[in-house]
């Protein structure tokens, strides 16, 4: 059976309007086998994750797209990352001061679940040996002033990049999935007021999908239940997989970055140190004389 976890672009002949769909199924159980929470909270970072999936085919370099928002409400932070080869990962901390009363629990809105708050986008360049100070770090702030995410990304691409941009998204605790329609700047030979009323006519047909349909029908059965009547160009789909990031080096170069004081000082208290990713649990030990190796003779011997 081929993967649910799929990413197409779209896009529309005669007008310069350009969409993408996204479905996570299997990388999403396995994200939110790391994430036990309510299921409000889990829709939320299915949300987050179907964006990220959604913004990362704008990445033009190898690199990372990661959206992340801070808030003072029952999630202190949530967070979700997709690089150019479409690997997610995503994880919601909670904040231990804020009840998650049951109207909470079942509340949808990134408003109530993260109270005052801002929303980050972010694209990162991979650092690499050849390639470092090259590219620049993008950091994009929106404060969060709508009920949804798709609400406040919008306000995002209209302070940013001022294209008109439309989002959807729908997720459960088995999918989740989104549906993007961007103007593009102009190309056709076609006036400002042609491109108005393609805009209005593709947003308002788009506008009638339902939660339902984008968790439960493919993506052809999708574009043929809305756009039937425009002719659509569908590119070659890109698979979407959970994947973390992490790993022994990184691990190490955390300790490094830590400093050889603060690094005796936990070697002192615990005989040991032990690092686990929050993301996939994977876990990472490190002895006495790992660390000795990785940050000289001085620690404990
Ligand atoms: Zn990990």
């Amino acid at each position: 059976m081929p993967s649910n976890d799929l990413l197409n672009r779209f896009i529309f002949d005669d007008c310069d309007i350009r969409g993408e769909l996204v479905t996570l199924d299997k990388s999403y159980h396995e994200i939110l086998e790391h994430n036990s929470h309510p299921p409000a909270i889990q829709k939320l970072l299915g949300e987050f994750l179907a964006a990220v999936g959604l913004l990362s085919s704008t990445l033009k370099f190898d690199g990372m797209i990661i959206l992340q928002a801070r808030g003072e409400g029952a999630i202190s932070t949530i967070m979700a990352e997709c690089n150019h080869h479409s690997n997610v990962r995503g994880i919601v901390r909670l904040n231990e001061e804020v009840e998650l009363t049951e109207q909470l629990a079942q509340s949808g809105s990134i408003l109530d679940l993260l109270g005052k708050g801002v929303l980050f986008i972010t694209i990162e360049p991979k650092r690499t040996e050849n390639f470092a100070g090259k590219l620049e770090r993008y950091q994009g702030i929106v404060p969060l002033e709508r009920d949804t995410l798709a609400g406040c990304l919008e306000d995002y691409f209209q302070q940013s990049e001022q294209l008109a941009t439309r989002l959807w998204f729908a997720a459960d605790t088995q999918r989740a999935s989104g549906l993007l329609i961007q103007a593009l700047p102009n190309q056709l030979k076609t006036n400002a007021e042609e491109n108005q009323n393609h805009w209005e006519t593709i947003e308002a047909l788009a506008d009638t999908i339902t939660p339902e349909e984008l968790l439960s029908l493919d993506h052809q059965l999708i574009l043929h239940r809305l756009f039937h009547e425009q002719p659509v160009r569908v590119f070659e789909p890109r698979q979407v997989t959970f994947s973390c990031s992490c790993s022994r080096e990184r691990s190490e170069s955390a300790l490094i970055a830590i400093g050889i004081d603060e690094v005796e000082t936990l070697l002192i208290e615990k005989g040991e140190i032990d690092i686990d990713c929050q993301f996939c649990n994977k876990h990472y030990h490190f002895s006495p004389a790992d660390v000795r190796k990785l940050l000289g003779g001085s620690v404990l011997h």
